[in-house]
């Protein structure tokens, strides 16, 4: 029944509702105004039937001899009941007889001077039936006048000729104003019955138009507003199936497909603010190569552009966290960096095994182990004793190389009850990702700097970057200025060892030794495999005198020190050249030179000592 559903069949229905209203009121209007009429009428036939009465009654009186009076009484009780003005009766000459108004009595109505009588002898000839007249009476009042004869029925036809037949009249006078009045009222009955039909339309169509128009039109004006304002989860409410149902199902249809765009929209502004945040993490990752330096700033970096995404995104929340670095000997995470975040204030303070906690389960897992509520969830194993205040939500990121995990990120959301989306498990993969092959980069280049850099027998600083060091060394204590020594060393006879005890138990000597002097080496001086047997060690911040004791001491260590080979049990000893900066030389070279001929002295004054040139001996 779709029609039925219509707005245009219920609009036309209401305006068919309206016309018959008007038509009902008009046709009221007709029937009153019919029954005005018939008052008239009723009017005229109630005369009829009194005067019809009266008639009989003096008829009466004229065959029976009925008295007067009781004609009287008669006519006085017609008036009052049926509220006629005045009934009279006159004779055949026009004089009144008898009258329900006595100041009649003997009052001549004549031909000429009353409008009924001329009415009665019109045309000369008194006319048999009723007769209804307006006229105005002596009074001035407007009235409505019967006037019918009285017959003498008795009388003979052929003497007789029909107006002297007549005995007299019947004058019966009703007041127009009466009538009027009452007319009056039919019609203020009328006007309040159309004003009435009137304002119950008015109402109707007022109802119809404000629950099938108005209030449908209202709410979907309403929803379109709400939209407009950014409420895009607004739906106008339909009810039924017309017209405007079908316009609101559409703006509803309109509002769902912006709704899904703008969530398109969202989701793209997201994935590019992720990738911008990725972006800034990556940029600042690559401005370090190796691993120590990377961590900290990038850390900084992930947590700031995660909160700048969040907050984008609608969510205010702080985030701290830190890094842990899987060791791959014991399987161990290690806290490598925080921000925000003591290794104290965890609970594992710091170490935790795969699978244990949540970092340790995403370590286990690879994949990111999220909790929105740290002090609720069971998994949280190691967590310390915290305030609920002081509950957060945690993600942990495991930092890959390929399927390899490396280690873990953890970042705390403050205040709890953060929920990562499926695109927020994505960035965190990516930068879990990225992260770790950061770190395997960071490691291959430690690895490459280690072996441009170091010796690979003695783990000790080569040739070429022992002159790098000297050179940078030599600038530092120029700048500042310090004071710093370099200690020259050779194994004494060393070809002889290598001849008693071959080559590889030589390098054995080699690798002894170099731990001997990483042993006595603070860790800001540089100690460097110079080149075969021979090796230096720049002592910073230190002047010529305590150079000597730690070259004695260095000297004395190499010597006491028992090398075993195949069971043989052998001693070594070394020569040390000392010089010092700037009372030596102030340039690298200058220094080196130096060292190397209190070297070459130290081995030909007898080998197994420390030598330097006194004051005034600089070569
Ligand atoms: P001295 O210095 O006391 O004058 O005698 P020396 O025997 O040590 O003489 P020299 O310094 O000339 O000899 C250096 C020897 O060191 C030669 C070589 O066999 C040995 N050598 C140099 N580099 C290595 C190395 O890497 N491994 C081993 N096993 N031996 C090395
Ligand atoms: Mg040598
Ligand atoms: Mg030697």
């Amino acid at each position: 029944m779709k029609w039925v559903n219509s707005l245009a069949f219920k609009i036309i229905s209401g305006i068919l509702l309206i016309i018959t209203a008007t038509f009902g009121a008009s046709i009221l209007w007709i029937y009153h105004s019919q029954v005005q009429e018939e008052h008239r009428h009723h009017v005229e036939k109630d005369a009829g039937i009194i005067m019809e009465l009266i008639r009989k009654a003096l008829e009466e009186q004229l065959v029976i001899g009925m008295p007067l009076e009781g004609v009287q009484t008669l006519i006085d009780t017609i008036a009052t009941e049926e509220g006629i003005k005045t009934i009279h009766i006159t004779g055949k000459e026009g004089m009144v007889k008898l009258s329900t108004d006595r100041s009649f009595l003997n009052y001549r109505f004549e031909k000429g001077k009353e409008k009924g009588c001329i009415v009665c002898h019109k045309n000369g000839v008194v006319s048999p039936g009723v007769t209804l007249v307006s006229t105005v009476d002596y009074s001035g009042e407007r009235i409505m006048r019967n006037v019918s004869p009285i017959e003498n029925k008795k009388a003979c036809q052929g003497c007789h000729s029909p107006d002297k037949r007549y005995l007299g009249m019947i004058i019966v006078d009703s007041s127009v104003s009466l009538v009027i009045a009452h007319i009056k009222t039919l019609q203020m009955e009328l006007v309040v019955t159309f004003l009435v039909a009137l304002s119950a339309t008015t109402l109707f169509i007022y109802w119809f138009s404000a629950i099938y128009v108005k209030r449908p039109l209202h709410r979907l004006v309403e929803t379109v507003k709400a939209i407009g304002g950014g409420n895009l989860q607004a739906r106008a409410e339909l009810k039924g199936r017309d017209e405007l149902s079908v316009f609101g199902a559409s703006i509803n249809e309109m509002a769902g497909q912006l709704e899904r765009q703008v969530e398109e929209i969202r989701a793209k502004g997201y994935e590019i603010r992720a990738l911008n945040a990725l972006n800034e993490i990556i940029t600042t990752a690559s401005k370090y190569l190796s691993l120590k330096d990377v961590l900290e700033p990038t850390l900084i970096v992930i947590t700031r552009s995660l909160e700048a995404l969040e907050e984008t995104g609608g969510r205010k929340v702080k985030i701290t966290g830190g890094i842990f670095l899987l060791n791959d000997e014991t399987g161990e995470l290690l806290l490598s960096t925080a921000h925000g975040v003591s290794p104290d204030s965890l609970g594992c303070k710091g170490r935790a095994a795969s699978g244990d906690c949540i970092c340790g389960l995403s370590a286990q897992s690879g994949e990111v182990v999220a909790t929105s509520y740290c002090l609720a969830d069971p998994r949280h194993t190691r967590m310390p004793s915290v305030r609920p205040e002081e509950d957060h939500a945690h993600i942990s990121i495991p930092l890959k190389s390929g399927d390899k995990v490396l280690g873990v990120i953890f970042l705390h959301f403050s205040p709890p009850g953060y929920q990562p989306q499926p695109s927020d498990i994505a960035t965190f993969t990516s930068i879990g990702s990225y992260l770790g092959l950061h770190i395997e980069k960071a490691r291959l280049y430690e690895k490459v700097q280690e072996l441009a850099t170091h010796d690979g027998l003695t783990e000790l600083y080569n040739h070429r970057e022992f002159h790098r060091l000297l050179e940078q060394e030599v600038q530092r204590a120029r700048r500042y200025p310090k004071e710093f020594s370099l200690l020259m060393m050779d194994i004494d006879h060393f070809k002889q060892f290598n001849d008693t005890y071959g080559h590889l138990s030589g390098d054995e000597a080699l690798r002894a030794i170099g731990v001997i002097i990483r042993k006595h080496a603070r860790s800001v001086d540089i100690a460097a495999r110079y080149g075969g047997e021979e090796f230096a060690i720049i002592l910073t911040d230190t002047p010529s005198k305590q150079a000597e004791e730690v070259a004695e001491r260095l000297r004395s260590s190499v010597a006491g020190h028992t090398f075993s080979i195949k069971g043989e049990v052998a001693s070594l000893t070394i020569s040390i050249g000392l010089t010092s900066f700037p009372a030596d030389s102030d340039t690298g070279e200058g220094l080196v030179k130096v060292a190397d001929n209190a070297l070459y002295c130290a081995k030909s004054s007898g080998r197994n000592r420390v030598y330097w040139f006194a004051e005034g001996q600089k070569k």
